[in-house]
């Protein structure tokens, strides 16, 4: 029985692990050109998985993608989902991959497709301008590129916070401005107060942002700032726009915070239909999370469809 999992990430992995061992034929579809997802990027370490305490979320990802990679499983990478159809006592998928069009006939399919960082459309394209404007925090640019200059990080949360102390030790000077109050743990707030490299800002949203001669250029009101480098830390959102492809009648739905609402069984409200990892709702993503609801909706198929 075939399951098309979308999202290559650690829940879409491990779902895709876990189908094997339950007899199942997983079919893996993932956007990008790379297996891994968010943590393939994370220069920091993995602090809430137990048994690798040292272990980066890169160093973890290369291990949970090199065995992912070696198992007997049909992969899909930089493949768009064109369209996603009821057929018959399963699901037809529509797929642009870079050899062309392809049509998969499946009995279930897992979405797996995680979160993605918060922007404004103004932020995106700001973005899509300058390399300089780096939109959420796991950017390998961040950790490499960014020395001795000055930051505007816009977001008043722990991701905003961490990421200023960790420039403010690399000889960068860092402003931090949030819309309306720091929303971060008060260790870090403490932290970054102590710094003078780093200024917190509360209530201070820049009214105009542009990039001049390579550099961002943040007004307020008639003052105007140049920085070296904008990092945008407004959180994440679940990752739900694949579902504009599904026709109307499979379209699951979501909880009011937009991620996809499932049971203990990863079961989504369409029969057929499981979500597992951050696009569902959950008190702590993490990998180990992902993973667990994986395997879970591995299981969940299993035990609902097979004959
Ligand atoms: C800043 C930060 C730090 C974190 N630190 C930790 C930590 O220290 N320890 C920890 O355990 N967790 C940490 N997490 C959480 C952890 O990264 C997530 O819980 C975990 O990655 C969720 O796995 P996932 O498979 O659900 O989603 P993801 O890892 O986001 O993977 C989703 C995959 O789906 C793909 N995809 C997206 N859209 C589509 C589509 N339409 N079609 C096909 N594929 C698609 C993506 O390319 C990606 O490969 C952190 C998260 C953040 C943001």
């Amino acid at each position: 029985m075939k399951v098309a999992i979308l999202g290559a990430g650690p829940a879409g992995m491990s779902c895709a692990n876990a189908c094997l061992s339950y007899g199942l034929e997983p079919v893996v579809i993932e956007a990008s050109d790379h297996v891994g997802g968010t943590q393939r990027s994370n220069f920091h370490p993995n602090l809430w998985l137990l048994g690798h305490p040292e272990e980066t979320g890169e160093a973890m990802t290369q291990r949970l993608a090199a065995h992912f990679l070696a198992l007997p499983v049909k992969l899909y990478r930089a493949t768009q989902v064109l369209a996603v159809e009821p057929d018959g006592d399963g699901f037809m998928l529509r797929l642009a991959t870079p050899r062309g069009e392809v049509s998969e006939r499946v009995r279930a399919i897992v979405l797996a497709t995680g979160m993605r960082p918060r922007a404004t459309p103004e932020l995106e394209r700001l973005a899509a301008q300058s390399p300089r404007v780096i939109i959420g925090p796991l950017s390998t640019a961040i950790r490499d590129a960014i020395h001795d200059a000055r930051v505007l990080i816009l977001g008043g949360g722990d991701n905003a916070l961490d990421h200023a102390l960790f420039l403010a030790e690399r000889g960068n000077s860092v402003r931090v401005c949030t819309r309306a109050r720091f929303s971060a743990r008060r260790p870090f707030q403490a932290a970054c107060a102590a710094r003078p490299e780093i200024e917190l800002k509360d209530h201070c949203p820049p009214s105009r942002l542009v990039i001049e001669d390579g550099r961002i250029v943040a007004e307020w009101g008639r003052v105007r700032v140049r920085y070296d480098w904008l990092l945008v830390m407004y959180g994440y959102r679940p990752n739900t726009e694949v579902l504009q492809r599904f026709a109307a009648s499979i379209r699951p739905a979501l909880t009011e915070s937009g991620h996809v609402k499932v049971d203990a069984w990863q079961r989504t409200s369409v029969p057929g239909l499981y979500a597992a990892g951050d696009l569902t709702h959950s008190p702590q993503p993490s990998v180990a999370t992902a993973i667990a609801q994986g395997l879970a909706a591995a299981k969940a198929i299993e035990r609902d469809l097979a004959d």
